[in-house]
């Protein structure tokens, strides 16, 4: 039986991803389409995916289905799609493909501070098409994102600004100590100039970075995110004032991350029953993210909220540089973590396609297979066997069902994923 971190480490340890090679350019590297480009030129399809089992909530499938791509968009989806005429053939006989998984919570700005790791070798590498970095920059660094982060990924990249100017740049502890680097009007000019790429304002509420500030950081950001007309996200956990004050603020449309937090003020009153502010937040619109981070989740807190029927909206992972190597991993071993909390593979799926498009708008049609949009696209296979999960409180549990990401296509390219190799 391999355990987190032994998987961890094999995937970590592995000649192709410890390779320069790997994290830059192989696991962005085009699978090679067929030789004869001559014949490409009378050939209906780029790509045909066939014979695997496609799941995709934006349009109530689940079915045995083939899905062909031509010019980046998906074609057709239909049964038994004749592979002659196609550039290049998929076998995804006994696999499951999705629309491209969105992670709607990771920190991607390699290099700055403590939180960011690659775009590609984490997300396109492992199956995720579209990533949000939840505020790693703030108004003076936005910029300097866009251009070393989303221009070159090839993982389609979108930002949320922090409310504090420095971001994650020098850490969190104390970020909003200093008030005068809280500002909502710079913020909302910087989210303003970025758009689309930047698709919320962020805050984060834990009282070991705002101090006795929370109310007035919560207020800034709000401020901000009402400038821009962008959502709010908030992240919660310890916070200086009890979690109520804070959902008692938040607007429709705007989004708690580290929704299972097991730290104080968290989701649950002291005889494990789901607040009533939290309740009343769902019933107006306001949306609940995961973010298992490191320690933003706990496996207990989230039985609890399950329990009593509180899902998530959206099952962010908060990947970054403290949870990469557990207890997160990635996306689909975060999305396999919710299959043994007991979601079903249909609810954790939209969970990471259709639900993210809800939350943010990303100017262009995602989440989904329907004919003529972009051809993002998951291929995943499902491992049988004992995997072990874990929470940063040491808490496990062991799943018999675990998500691997085998390729992933991002607008009609095909990245395959490598540390299924190992
Ligand atoms: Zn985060």
């Amino acid at each position: 039986m391999l355990t987190r971190r032994q998987f961890s480490q094999l995937l970590i340890g592995s000649p192709l991803l410890s390779s320069s090679r790997f994290s830059r350019a192989a696991s962005a590297a085009p699978v090679s389409p067929a030789q004869d480009m001559g014949a490409a030129l009378s050939q209906s399809r780029d790509l045909l995916i066939k014979g695997g089992t496609v799941i995709d909530p934006s349009q109530n499938l689940h079915a045995q289905l083939d899905v062909a791509v031509k010019d980046g968009k998906i074609l057709q989806i239909a049964p038994d799609i004749p592979a002659d005429g196609s550039r290049s053939v998929i076998s995804a006989k006994g696999k499951i493909v999705t629309p491209g998984l969105i992670d709607v919570h990771v920190h991607i700005f390699e290099g700055v501070g403590p939180t960011g790791v690659n775009a590609d070798q984490y997300c396109l590498g492992r199956g995720v098409t579209t990533a949000v970095d939840a505020g790693s920059a703030g108004y003076f660094s936005i910029a300097g994102f866009r251009q070393y982060v989303i221009k070159p990924s090839a993982t389609r990249v979108y930002a949320m600004v922090d409310i504090g100017a420095r971001g994650t740049l020098m850490g969190l502890v104390g970020n909003y100590s200093n008030l005068d680097w809280v500002n909502p009007q710079l913020t909302a000019r910087a989210a303003e100039a970025n758009k689309p790429d930047v698709v919320a304002i962020k805050a984060r509420l834990s009282k070991e970075i705002t101090g006795a500030n929370d109310l007035e950081v919560l207020k800034r950001a709000l401020e901000a995110a009402t400038i821009s007309n962008l959502p709010l996200m908030v992240h919660v956990g310890d916070s200086y004032s009890p979690l109520p004050e804070i959902l008692r603020q938040l607007r429709k449309g705007d989004v708690l991350t580290h929704c299972y937090t097991g730290r104080p003020h968290g989701p649950l009153d002291a005889s494990g029953k789901i607040l009533p502010e939290m309740l009343d937040c769902r019933a107006r619109g306001v949306l609940f993210d995961v973010g298992d981070g490191g320690p933003h989740l706990s496996l207990d807190v989230a039985e609890k909220c399950l329990q009593q029927n509180f899902l998530p909206d959206t099952i962010g992972t908060d990947l970054g540089g403290l949870s990469y190597n557990g207890p997160v991993y990635d996306l689909v071993t975060e999305l396999s973590k919710f299959l043994l909390l007991g979601l079903s593979i249909d609810q954790v799926i939209e969970r990471v396609t259709l639900r993210p498009t809800r939350m943010f708008n990303f100017g262009a049609e995602l989440g989904t297979l329907r004919p003529g949009t972009v051809a993002d696209i998951t291929i995943l296979e499902v491992r049988e066997g004992s995997f072990v999960f874990g929470d940063s409180t040491g808490k496990k549990r062991t799943g018999r069902q675990k998500l691997q990401s085998v390729a992933a296509i991002r607008a009609g390219k095909t990245y395959i994923n490598r540390s299924d190799d190992v």
